[in-house]
């Protein structure tokens, strides 16, 4: 019978050598999933014996992983904001990059909530725009339960894909949130916007069109529309930028997601299509520009001449 360190060690050297850029640690994860045991166990316990059907499930695991397949496809889940995501093909995988977009949608509202509304007052609401596997609303739910303003805060979520929304609906529930959010077929936004939300979050696509073959190949695996965001990489961005003035609300914000280098782009573009908004780029972790914050101009959305002139 193989021992954990023979198993690791022959998948590591395939992974390598296949192409992937962490094989060790996918070799481990996979390793791990064939095992029912998190990575730590295979980790602590190289001269454990493994058993056959343990050992079967490695290699066809492997070589999915082999062909490119996304470890987090393989292994049906991915962990995000502390939780973990059912993953699939119908929707982009989470990533690490989107933690920030998440913390940063938190403390908008319950910075808002902390200000004092007036008793009464209708629920915040707040909108995740293309959600995909439902990553950002599901993650703002729990978190919102956890901080037990959940009732404050009317959540809403739309994709354009019924796939995506299906497993985004399964988080939900797997998260007991199910009740918790409203989703939404739509592109981008419903048709007609009747109440605007106090928060918009999104992470939309955004790579340029000529970038995508270009991505890891895992990336094939994901939906190319999740990723593809035009041949300029903003063309989605765009249009609903256009459209923020009628759904975001006097005093609300929006927050979405963009490319390490477009921190440029971004300011320009909403300088173009939000004259009188502010704009304002924030970094991640490692100090890439990664969130654009929006918001309407004091004198009302679309004002000319309102001040803060868009950076
Ligand atoms: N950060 C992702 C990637 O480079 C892109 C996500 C997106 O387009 N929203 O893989």
């Amino acid at each position: 019978m193989a021992t954990v360190r023979e198993l690791l060690l022959a998948g590591v050297n395939r992974l390598r050598a296949s192409g992937s850029e962490s094989p060790r640690l996918d070799a481990e994860l996979l390793l791990g999933h064939a095992l029912g045991a998190d990575r730590t166990v295979v980790i602590g316990h190289p001269e454990a014996p493994v058993g056959s059907s343990a050992a079967d499930r490695f290699e066809t695991d492997l070589r999915r992983r082999e062909i490119g397949e996304p470890v987090a496809y393989i292994r049906g889940f991915k962990e995000f904001y502390g939780l973990a995501f059912a993953t699939d093909r119908r929707a982009l995988i989470p990533r690490p990059e989107t933690e920030r977009l998440v913390e940063l949608a938190e403390d908008e509202v319950l910075r808002r909530l902390a200000d004092g509304r007036p008793p009464g007052s209708p629920a915040l609401r707040v909108l995740d725009v293309g959600t995909g596997a439902g990553t950002i609303a599901v993650a703002l739910a729990v978190a919102l339960r956890r901080r037990r303003v959940a009732d404050q805060v009317a959540l809403f979520a739309t994709d354009e894909s019924p796939e995506a929304l299906e497993l985004a609906r399964e988080n939900a529930v797997g998260h007991s949130v199910g009740d918790r959010v409203l989703f939404l077929e739509a592109d981008l936004l419903p048709p007609v916007v009747t109440t605007p939300w106090d928060v918009v979050v999104a992470n939309l696509p955004y790579v340029r069109s000529g970038a995508v073959d270009g991505l890891p190949i895992a990336a094939s695996f994901e939906p190319r529309a999740a990723l593809d965001g035009g041949p300029g990489g903003l063309e989605v961005i765009g249009r609903l930028l256009e459209r923020l003035p009628h759904a975001v609300a006097p005093g609300g914000v929006a927050l979405l997601e963009i490319g390490s280098d477009q921190g440029d782009a971004i300011g320009a573009l909403a300088a173009a299509r939000l004259p009188g908004w502010r704009c304002e780029v924030v970094p991640d972790l490692a100090g890439h520009p990664r969130v654009a914050r929006l918001r309407p101009g004091r004198a009302g959305p679309g004002a000319f001449g309102a001040p803060g002139a868009p950076s």
